[in-house]
C-alpha cells in the first residue's frame, strides 16, 4: 500500500503562498509516498497547473452532495475534478463543528465525490469530553460506519482519525491510544468492505510535525498523515514526508 501524506491548508493562503508547492516538488522530486496538498478552493485550479507533471496531487476541502443546481457559495465535486482536483477532504472536524454536518451528510458528500472520480479523504475523530468519557471508539466506530460512502473501496477512500482535541493544539494522543483507534478503525473497515478494508489507507491527524512524525507513522496501521499547520511550510511538510 502507498503511503499518504496529505496537507490541509484550511482557509490559508494566497497565489504567493503556491511558491510552497514549487518548493515542496523541487525538494521531493520522486517521494516514497504519496503526496496531497488542499488549498483553499480560490487556488485548487492554479496550484493543478503548477504541479500537473509532478508528483504532488492537488485535493479540495468539501464539497456539496449534489451535482449541480442552486447552492450558492457551494463547491460540487464535478467542480473541483474541473478544477485538477483528484482528492476532497470531507467531514472535517471543522466542518462538523462549523457547518454542522453529520455523518449522513458526510457519506452523502463523499459518495458525490466517488461519482465525480475524486478520491474522498473522510474524517472522523473524538472529541476531548468523548475521550474522557470512554467513548472513543464507539464514536469513531460510529462515524465511520455513518460516513463511508456506498462504493468504498481502498482504490477511492482514505480515512483520517483526528482526534478534534488534538487538531491545532500541539496535543497528540499516546503512540498506544493512536494504536488503539487505528487497529479498531482496521477491524471496522474490514467488517464494512471485506478484505478490500485491509487496504484502505487509515491516517493519523492532529499536530502531526517533524519532530513527531517518525513515531507516529511506525504505529501499525498509520498509513500516512493528514496534516494542518505543518502543511503550511514546504520544508516542514517536506519533513514529514521523508518520514514516511
Ligand atoms: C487538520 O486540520 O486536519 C489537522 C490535523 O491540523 P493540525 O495538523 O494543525 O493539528
Amino acid at each position: 500500500m502507498q503511503k499518504l501524506a496529505a496537507g490541509n491548508w484550511k482557509m490559508n493562503g494566497s497565489g504567493a503562498a503556491l511558491q510552497e508547492l514549487l518548493a515542496l516538488v523541487e525538494a521531493h522530486p520522486a517521494p516514497a509516498c504519496e503526496m496531497l496538498i488542499c488549498p483553499p478552493a480560490t487556488l485548487i485550479a492554479s496550484a493543478a497547473g503548477m504541479t500537473a507533471r509532478g508528483p504532488l496531487k492537488i485535493g479540495g476541502q468539501d464539497c456539496h452532495a449534489k451535482a449541480s443546481g442552486a447552492h450558492t457559495g457551494d463547491i460540487s465535486a464535478a467542480m473541483l475534478k474541473d478544477a485538477g482536483a483528484t482528492y476532497v477532504i470531507l467531514g472535517h472536524s471543522e466542518r462538523r463543528t462549523d457547518h454542522g454536518e453529520t455523518s449522513d451528510q458526510v457519506k452523502a458528500k463523499a459518495e458525490a465525490a466517488l461519482a465525480a472520480g475524486l478520491t474522498a479523504v473522510v474524517c472522523i475523530g473524538e472529541t476531548e469530553g468523548q475521550r474522557d468519557a470512554g467513548t472513543t471508539l464507539s464514536v469513531c466506530g460510529a462515524q465511520l460506519h455513518g460516513s463511508l460512502p456506498q462504493g468504498a473501496s481502498a482504490a477511492n477512500t482514505v480515512v483520517a482519525y483526528e482526534p478534534v482535541w488534538a487538531i491545532g493544539t500541539g496535543r497528540t494522543p499516546t503512540i498506544a491510544q493512536i494504536a488503539e483507534v487505528h487497529a479498531f478503525l482496521r477491524a471496522e473497515l474490514v467488517k464494512a468492505l471485506g478484505e478490500d478494508g485491509q487496504g484502505v489507507r487509515i491516517l493519523y491527524g492532529g499536530s502531526v510535525k517533524p519532530s513527531n512524525a517518525a513515531e507516529i507513522f511506525a504505529v501499525p496501521h498509520v498509513d500516512g498523515a493528514l496534516v494542518g499547520g505543518a502543511s503550511l511550510k514546504a520544508s516542514d511538510f517536506g519533513a514529514i514526508v521523508a518520514a514516511l
